[in-house]
């Protein structure tokens, strides 16, 4: 069966607008996607019919908020084939990510090594320069090859008994690279370091299992996944969270307080001090819901063809270099026009009613890594149709000529 892009557009209110007298061509969901009406709807009924702050009342407004908030935990869960106590709510992926490089902080010691690649983004990097900063850490880079797969060789080779963490990206969010997380992980457990996968861009076009994966930490960021900013989730192995120091310290995150000691709680409230973002959460949820009951395959399949009819839409185009090109990729395409900055081509599709990113994508070392300062980048989702990708085509051509 076809798969249908206007049933899936259908729920997306703000795809209808028009943007500089132009129907509106969404091509950055890769820097946050819209959001479905289940997701307005959940935030707003919340805030109009239940709502109040969680775990501390007894009652019913406390009460019904707190299963909802538990209950977007829950749904988490099951999207990551987790258990709900080794869910963290944060702020988003980047939160997640210092979360883990702070709690592990006081373990590093002088000469430990982290291993990162050049693909990562830099939520995925300054963290564990963090680490380099004011524990003495070292930090050793994947290589990524020409075609923007990451050279796995290497990355056995960089693998050693001062390896502490391993932090990679599960899907590159500027070559599309889908990296094999499992075996990822396995090479880094043969030196007994933990795996964090940075799964901003995975989670959304492929299902993830982190129990599959061996996963020791998985992170991602509710925006780009149909749900609202504000929230973001940790996976972390109950172990691992176990044994980790708090992040931040307030109301929530402890056993007891006196004037001379403090006891924690257990994780996942631990980690979250303070009141957390509950109608985020709510909302998050909703996406999940959602999400849940689309055929993902079938979504996956569209976002791809939407890739190829724009590659071959622009085959014949000799003005055009494409960044990354790994077999397998997601439906991400970063590209550069010969002589054009990248933010003047962003500026001119625009005119277009076409909504492309352009910059270094927070990726500055892969920026260095092919060579160039920006790139600009089309995303592509399921809300996305087969004549948005001619008309960015089209537009895109149009664009060069100004340049050439
Ligand atoms: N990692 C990747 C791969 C991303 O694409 C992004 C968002 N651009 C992030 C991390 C950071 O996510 P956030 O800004 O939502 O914390």
């Amino acid at each position: 069966m076809a798969f249908d892009a206007e049933a899936i557009r259908a729920d997306f209110p703000i795809l209808s607008r028009q943007v500089n007298g132009k129907p509106l061509v969404y091509l950055d969901s890769a820097a946050s996607a819209q959001k479905p009406r289940a997701v307005i709807e959940a935030m707003s009924h919340a805030m109009a019919h239940s709502y109040a702050n969680v775990h501390r009342g007894l009652h019913t407004l406390a009460n019904e908020t707190t299963d909802a908030y538990e209950s977007a935990r829950d749904a988490v869960a099951g999207l990551l084939n987790a258990a709900p106590t080794e869910i963290v709510f944060t702020k988003g992926a980047t939160e997640a990510i210092n979360l883990v490089a702070s709690g592990l902080a006081e373990t590093i010691r002088p000469g430990d090594e982290i291993v990162l690649s050049e693909m990562e983004h830099h939520a995925n990097i300054v963290p564990w320069h963090f680490l380099r900063e004011r524990r003495g850490a070292v930090l050793r880079w994947v290589p990524v090859t020409d075609d923007g797969r990451l050279d796995v060789a290497a990355y056995g080779d960089l693998l050693g008994p001062r390896t502490r963490m391993v932090a990679l990206s599960h899907m590159s969010n500027v070559l599309g690279t889908i990296n094999d997380a499992r075996t990822l992980a396995d090479m880094a457990h043969t030196v007994g370091a933990p795996i964090l996968l940075d799964g901003c861009q995975a989670v959304v076009h492929r299902p993830v299992d982190v129990k599959a994966i061996d996963a020791d930490f998985y992170v991602f960021s509710g925006h780009k996944l149909y749900g609202p900013t504000g929230i973001g989730a940790l996976y972390g192995k109950a172990e691992r969270l176990a044994a980790m120091r708090p992040y931040q310290g307030g109301g929530e995150m402890i056993g007891s307080v006196s004037m001379d000691v403090i006891t924690y709680a257990d994780p996942p409230h631990r980690f979250e001090a303070g009141t957390p973002p509950i109608l985020e959460a709510i909302g998050l949820k909703a996406a999940i819901d959602w999400l849940s009951g689309q055929d993902r395959a079938a979504m996956t399949a569209h976002e791809d063809r939407l890739y190829q009819r724009v590659r071959e839409g622009l085959s014949g185009a000799n003005w055009l270099r494409v960044l990354g090109e790994a077999p397998g990729k997601g439906a991400i395409l970063s590209f550069t026009v010969d002589g054009a900055h990248a933010h003047d081509v962003a500026q001119i599709l625009d005119r277009y009613g076409v909504a492309v990113r352009a910059g270094t994508h927070c990726a500055e070392p892969l920026m260095r890594r092919f060579g160039v300062t920006s790139s600009a980048r089309a995303s592509f989702a399921p809300y996305n149709t087969l004549e948005e990708a001619d008309v960015f085509v089209d537009a895109l051509s149009r664009t060069q000529a100004f340049f050439a």
